[in-house]
């Protein structure tokens, strides 16, 4: 399909596949240089739902980091394309849907659980859109500290080649996207993806609906930029928008607003806690996420963790 640009601020177009759902990647530390070896490994037997929601537009769940894919005259665009080991599962879901090709794929940020399917996309038709961050991290090794993670420079083939870093609305006269970045939040290569008619907001690992979100410092992200990030999603989002977690099932502003109010809370009382001089472990003894543990996870240290490293 044609998605002509009909507004941009910056464009980069070059010639020229984490996070991290902790319930599935952290009850074992493997050696790092395994790391993406065993998540693909873990996640390839993963069974894929697809939901339809408004229009042209089906949500995928269970092969990574959310899918959304929108059916268009020419063909689809995805919004992420999962782990490489889900292709097979992925592939009958799409032509479920219909038979056209794969047109266009926008990452909403580098993370291989979001970008590992990429190279196989290509392979078989799509262009690939992102934050030129996401092309830039991609390209180079990554050490993500939290999960002791080294992933390689992904294949060529799996790189995004258009790039920005502010926004771009795409139509095909009918269907609007608007991409929209957003300042360093769970990483520093984040975008969102809104589809104005059908009214869905894919918020990428911005949003983590029904648990606590993993915020990858080592990729520039930090708790105050998740926050920020978040008041963005809010100030997109109507009371009927449809919205797309990066991990979770599908939310609405409802949500939204109450992971809004569990981040500050949390980042307030954090905050509070290490003001005072309290080391990490202090500050988890503290029991800071305390009255939030029931709805967003039982074990908030690793996340306390990640709140305490940015305030
Ligand atoms: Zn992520």
């Amino acid at each position: 399909m044609t998605f002509p640009v009909i507004s941009r601020r910056r464009f980069l177009a070059v010639t020229a596949s984490a996070c991290f759902n902790p319930r599935t990647l952290c009850a074992q530390q493997p050696p790092a240089q395994d790391f993406l070896t065993r998540a693909r490994a873990a996640n390839a037997n993963n069974k894929i739902t697809a939901t339809p929601l408004r229009r042209n537009i089906t949500f995928l769940g269970g092969a990574g980091g959310n899918i959304a894919v929108l059916t268009a005259k020419e063909g689809k665009l995805l919004v992420d394309s999962g782990y490489a080991s889900c292709q097979s599962q992925l592939i009958a879901a799409l032509a479920a849907i219909n038979a056209d090709p794969i047109q266009v794929l926008i990452n909403t940020h580098w993370h291989f659980d979001h970008t590992d399917g990429n190279d196989w996309m290509h392979s078989a038709g799509a262009t690939i859109w992102a934050h030129e961050n996401t092309r830039y991290r991609m390209s180079s090794t990554q050490n993500i500290v939290a999960y002791k993670a080294i992933i390689p420079p992904a294949r060529t083939g799996a790189l995004p080649t258009i790039l920005f870093n502010s926004y771009r609305t795409l139509s095909d006269g009918t269907n609007t996207l608007k991409l929209t970045h957003y300042e360093p939040a769970h990483t520093d290569t984040d975008l969102s993806v809104h589809f104005t008619e059908a009214n869905v907001l894919h918020c990428g690992d911005t949003f983590w609906n029904g648990f606590y979100p993993f915020i990858d410092y080592s990729s520039g992200g930090n708790i105050n930029g998740m926050i920020q990030a978040t008041e963005q999603n809010l100030a997109t989002a109507a009371a009927d928008t449809i919205i797309i977690p990066g991990h979770g099932p599908l939310g609405d502003k409802a949500q939204l607003t109450e992971f809004h109010d569990m981040l500050v809370t949390i980042r307030d009382n954090v905050a509070k806690l290490k003001k005072e001089g309290k080391s990490l472990d202090e500050t988890i003894a503290a029991k800071p996420t305390a009255g939030f543990d029931e709805k967003w996870g039982k074990k908030p240290d690793a996340f306390i963790g990640y709140v305490y490293q940015g305030v």
